[in-house]
């Protein structure tokens, strides 16, 4: 009987040195069974030599509560009626409108020209930058200025370069090799520069967010000229084929 419990307390500091290096669930379960790691099975004493955690614990329970704050007191400000708050119908942001499924295509002779915005944070400026150095290099481009804050409907920092139709078909594929992994917005400037930034885009990599609602539709008194494409580049490079 004492060669047998001192077996089994040289068993039970083993098993409790593996217990503590084991999530708390495993060392109750471990605990309360009686069960030892590395094959050996003590009897219900030495199970209860190290069942440490009160036995009215639940299974697992390291005693972790949610410490919440206090609830707020007052009126809400949206009243107590939202629930009842009829259903309506957004305005669309599409050229067509309303009304569905457009009759006939869009000639694509109503593109203008193109541009391409670059987006970035605080931990990829560096890759913008090396983007923004090699398009500066090869492309007959309009590059425009650093954003580092969200500027019209760019909600992240940015950069941008326009670019004429023509370049359309180089520059695409190219940016879709030398992304970076950025996120890059490249919208058409037609006569509807509200579709343009939310309807006609592509993306290279993930798309985020454009906040282009409040540009005027296509026609409102107030709505914005098509954009010009004045490039102010030339290029030094090569492009590589
Ligand atoms: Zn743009």
């Amino acid at each position: 009987m004492t060669s047998s419990n001192e077996r089994i307390v040289e068993n039970s500091a083993l098993d409790q040195e593996w217990a503590d290096r084991l999530a708390p669930t495993r060392r109750g379960l471990i605990g309360k069974a009686g069960i030892a790691t590395g094959g050996a099975v003590l009897g219900a004493g030495a199970g209860a030599a190290f069942a440490a955690e009160p036995a009215s614990a639940p299974l697992g329970d390291p005693g972790f509560r949610p410490i919440v704050p206090p609830r707020d007191t007052g009126r809400s400000p949206w009243g107590y009626d939202t629930a009842n708050e009829p259903t309506l119908r957004p305005d669309s942001i599409r050229p067509e409108g309303g009304s569905g499924i457009p009759d006939r295509p869009r000639p694509y002779t109503d593109i203008y020209s193109y541009h391409a915005h670059i987006y970035f944070d605080e931990d990829t400026y560096e890759k913008a930058a090396q983007l923004r150095r090699w398009v500066a290099e090869r492309f007959p481009v309009e590059l425009g200025n650093w954003n580092l804050a969200p500027r019209g409907p760019h909600v992240t920092p940015s950069f941008y370069f326009g670019f004429t139709n023509d370049l359309l078909p180089v520059v695409v594929p190219w940016l879709q090799l030398n992304s970076l992994g950025l996120t890059i917005l490249l919208h058409p400037n037609s006569d509807d520069p509200r579709a343009d930034h939310l309807h006609y885009t592509l993306w290279v990599n993930r798309s985020q967010p454009v906040n282009g609602y409040a540009i005027p539709a296509r026609g409102a008194p107030n709505a914005p000229t098509i954009e010009k494409i004045l490039p102010n580049i030339t290029p030094t490079v090569p492009l590589e084929t």
